[in-house]
């Protein structure tokens, strides 16, 4: 059930209407729900139970650090790809040994600050990247747990930009490499090979890929370990899609099955990397008309949310439903209106055509599913201070991240005394 629902006729976020929050922080703002994060959270552990398992959580989905505590606190490790995360992550409460390091350009300062901190694994997705993992550690007396990521090349069959498995894409090592990069770690000093990694993507709406992946992982341990390497981690990463407009995820449950039909027999710890999973359906973006433009060719609908709040539908041409946050009579002629956003781009367009319910200037609409990806990608292109982020629980609710102002934004910057 969502946890954003109309109310006497108010769009509510669990139990608080969304005009006391506009109020109280002004337009626009992302807002989240704690039950629709715990309960995320909550099926992905029932559907693992059982399962020698763990599931850490994607922080680039969205790292404030009040969702990751949220999720923390339910037992949640955390994956990450910076050391920016790496860092909120502990601040919110995970413990170090239950974080994975990923990302395909780790720097060596940033290894030495995870190996440091004693995180559980760090995937490498290169062969200079092992090296260079493998100095630091040697260098400072540890051994790093390590798995390679690898590339399946499989099709995710998900956005062009959003899919990270085929052999033309940056991420990980090529199948037919792994070997001798195993190879090569098990001659390092610094590197203990115990895990194969893969990610094919996100947004995965169809279990198939999933299984080619997750079956090419599955006869790679067998290979390695015939190699003589002693592997005992995989990590599945994450991609499990979400109902942006219709589409219907595979169920935690069938995804589950398909993770134990697929590397159950190997006696491996596993590790899942959900994001968008956990926190998509759990977050909406709410903003304010400001305008109704009525064009000859079009109408628009011009809010004071744009592009640098909310980048999905420029950058991927992502569907956010669209909904007025006052509850349209059911009989309500719908118009197709553009929906876009004050930022000097033809690109800041939220929606075209997009059959709405009467919507006027001053009404507050909110875009659905954009606890993933939203927040976490915003910018403050042409000075837009970045939203404030609210965290609903029942009938309370937080700012978990404050509208910065405009002399705050100023403040970083410094002109040179020659000018
Ligand atoms: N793990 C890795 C290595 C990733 O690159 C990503 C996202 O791209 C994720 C996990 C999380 O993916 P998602 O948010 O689709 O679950």
């Amino acid at each position: 059930m969502s946890a954003f629902t109309y109310r006497n006729g108010v769009l509510h976020a669990e139990s608080v209407p969304l005009p006391a929050i506009a109020e109280r922080v002004g337009t626009p703002f992302y807002c989240y729900s704690t039950a629709a994060l715990e309960s995320a959270y909550r099926a992905y552990a029932d559907a693992f139970a059982g399962m020698d398992a763990s599931i850490c959580y994607a922080l680039k989905a969205n790292s404030n650090l009040a969702v990751i505590r949220t999720l923390a606190r339910l037992g949640a490790g955390a994956d990450v790809v910076s050391v920016g995360e790496l860092k909120r992550a502990l601040a919110a409460g995970v413990p170090a040994s239950r974080i994975v390091f990923s990302g395909v350009g780790k720097t060596r300062a940033e290894m030495r600050t995870a190996l440091g901190l004693g995180i559980y694994q760090t995937n490498v997705e290169s062969l200079p990247e092992l090296e260079a993992l493998s100095e630091v550690a040697a260098s400072m007396g540890v051994v790093a747990d390590t798995a390679v990521r690898v590339n399946p090349d499989v099709d995710a069959l998900t956005h062009a930009k959003i899919s990270t498995g085929r052999k033309e894409n940056k991420f990980g090592v090529d199948m037919e490499l792994a070997r001798s990069v195993y190879a090569r770690a098990a001659s390092l000093p610094g590197v203990r090979p115990v895990s194969v990694a893969v990610h094919i993507g996100s947004q995965l709406t169809d279990l198939a890929p999933f299984r080619s992946a997750f079956e090419r992982v599955a006869a790679l341990v067998l290979a390695l370990r015939e190699d003589g390497h002693d592997i005992r981690r995989v990590d599945l990463g994450g991609g499990l899609g979400i109902s942006y407009r219709g589409e219907v995820p595979p169920s935690l449950a069938d995804y589950a099955e398909l993770v134990r039909a697929t590397t159950g027999g190997l006696g491996c710890h596993v590790t899942l990397e959900p994001g968008r999973s956990l926190v998509g359906n759990a977050g909406i973006l709410v903003a304010r008309t400001v305008y109704r433009k009525a064009g000859v060719h079009r109408n628009f609908l011009i809010l004071d949310a744009a592009m640098n709040d909310l980048i999905r539908p420029s950058l991927y041409d992502a569907w956010h439903t669209i909904l007025p946050v006052d509850e349209p009579a059911r009989d309500a002629a719908e118009e197709p209106m553009d929906v876009v956003g004050p930022v000097c781009e033809s690109g800041d367009t939220f929606a075209v055509q997009r059959a709405l319910p009467p919507i006027g200037a001053g009404d507050l609409v909110a875009f659905l599913s954009a606890g993933a990806y939203g927040a976490v990608m915003s910018s403050t292109y042409n000075s837009r201070p970045l939203a404030p982020e609210v965290l609903v629980n029942g009938s309370e609710f937080a700012v978990i991240r404050k509208r910065p102002t405009i002399e705050e934004l100023m403040a970083a910057e410094e002109v040179p005394a020659w000018l």
